[in-house]
């Protein structure tokens, strides 16, 4: 019975949050890449507010992680794991 609300609120949600559309919700992971300069459906993000998208991460993967467990954010050296 639970299960079948949650999937029909789960639809209703993304009916009412069309892609692409919005700056004004803020998705947690989503945002604007720097380093493609494209807008992205997720990043990743530091504390002190650097942020980069899955594909860049994954491109300079061999500069930022030594273990694939944590990357070292550029901008402020801190450990973020994956
Ligand atoms: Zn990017
Ligand atoms: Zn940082």
């Amino acid at each position: 019975m639970c299960d079948r609300l949650r999937v029909s609120y789960d639809a209703a949600m993304k009916l009412k949050t069309p892609a692409g559309k919005g700056r004004r919700d803020k998705e947690r992971s989503a945002g604007f890449c720097p380093y493609c300069e494209r807008e992205v459906d997720f990043c990743w993000i530091c504390r002190c507010g650097f942020r980069m998208c899955q594909d860049c991460m994954l491109e300079n993967a061999w500069g930022l992680t030594c273990n694939n467990i944590t990357w070292v954010c550029p901008d402020c050296g801190e450990i973020r794991t994956y």
